[in-house]
């Protein structure tokens, strides 16, 4: 498609952000993106110019228009690649629907991604931000991926190890930040499903649902039900889910906090530590459902930080930098942003 000029990324970001980036491109195919850098715009911009990969923008918050290179990542495909009597080995398109993906598998009874219904975004961004939910994250299912070094030129592979998983983090997050573009991934599913249905709300939703006979199906529904009920629809109301990871701090810390907030919600790691919901820590400082001009804290949930129309990203950030400051205060914890800024 060539290299566009200040182009709008409103719609590239799911916070609804209206910034712009000073160019613009996708691309839909490994040829496509040599295609791109050898496009002699692009050389002579190069060395000056970052690239920022877009999948669906909802990771995303813009403080600023982007100066240098949004790049679209349009690569399609899904691939069965290998299978053996337990698993099969599927290779996705970095730019496949993330939710889209899933609804193929939980379709065909490969098990493992029905816990992490109808998360948004793409394929491409799932090892980034090594995602999760309900019990489950990426790396326990992913196998390998390809990604293109920016600066070389070249396909690299990743294993599981390569890639050094942390809780939303990955080395993409780290210290290959902005190194590469992830073009494919490869997930090792499930073919004889192993049920995960360890959270308490997704029992409960099942039950609900008067579910007889457990799959993944069933599973997958009862978490897009859970999930409908009480995150912000972007397409309604503008966010990235979580704006904040939970803190993970120490038994004693935590055994401290326990007696000054008797209440305090938090679940044990099996490394020993303690990871506090973030979501209540927020709500005893007062922030569930405020709001000040456009920008605000959600009122079902306040993990989520939401754009009910035209904030600008700075506001939301100042939103979240007092928030931040004021978790500090009353509970002496840190909090650390999962969303990327920009
Ligand atoms: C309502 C809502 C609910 C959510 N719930 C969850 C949840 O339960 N669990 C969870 O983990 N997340 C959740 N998220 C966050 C988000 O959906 C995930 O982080 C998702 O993986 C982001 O994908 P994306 O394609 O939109 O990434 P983007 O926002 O487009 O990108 C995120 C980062 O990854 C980089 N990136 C994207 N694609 C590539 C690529 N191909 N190569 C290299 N870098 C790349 C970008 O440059 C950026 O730094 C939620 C978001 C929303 C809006």
């Amino acid at each position: 498609m060539g290299i566009q000029e200040n182009i709008s990324l409103k719609k590239y970001n799911t916070f609804g952000i209206d910034a712009s980036a000073k160019y613009f491109s996708s691309f839909s195919s490994s040829e496509e993106l040599d295609e791109l850098f050898d496009l002699k715009e692009f050389k002579i911009q190069n060395s000056k110019f970052k690239i920022l990969i877009l999948g669906g923008g909802s990771n995303i918050l813009f403080t600023k228009n982007f100066d240098g290179l949004g790049l679209k990542n349009e690569l399609k495909g899904i691939e069965l690649i290998r299978e053996d009597a337990d698993y099969i080995y599927i290779k996705v398109g970095a730019g496949e629907n993330w939710h889209q993906f899933v609804v193929y598998c939980v379709n065909n009874n490969y098990g493992g991604l029905e816990n992490l219904s109808l998360i948004p975004g793409n394929v491409g961004a799932s090892p980034m931000q090594n995602i999760g939910a309900y019990g489950v994250e990426v790396k326990d299912v992913f196998y390998e991926l390809e990604a293109f070094h920016l600066k070389e030129k070249k396909i690299i592979k990743f294993n599981a190890a390569d890639c050094v998983f942390g809780y939303r983090e990955s080395v993409f997050k780290r210290k290959y930040k902005n190194e590469f573009i992830i073009l494919n991934v490869t997930y090792r599913l499930n073919k004889k499903p192993i049920f995960n249905t360890s959270y308490g709300a997704i029992q409960q939703e099942l039950e609900k649902m008067n579910i007889k006979e457990l799959s993944i199906k069933a599973i997958s529904q009862a978490v897009i039900n859970i999930r409908s009920s009480k995150l912000p629809d972007p397409l309604k109301i503008g966010n990235a889910g979580s704006f904040f990871k939970n803190p993970e701090v120490s038994n004693s810390t935590f055994n401290q906090l326990k007696e000054e907030f008797p209440a305090i919600v938090a679940y044990s790691q099996s490394n020993g530590s303690m990871k506090l919901a973030a979501g209540w820590l927020i709500e005893q400082c007062g922030w569930k459902g405020f709001r000040s001009g456009d920008a605000g804290c959600y009122d079902k949930q306040a993990l989520v930080l939401v754009n009910y129309g035209n904030a600008a990203g700075n506001e939301i950030y100042d939103l979240s930098e007092k928030i931040l400051q004021s978790v500090k205060q009353k509970f002496n914890v840190e909090l650390e942003r999962e969303v990327n800024i920009i």
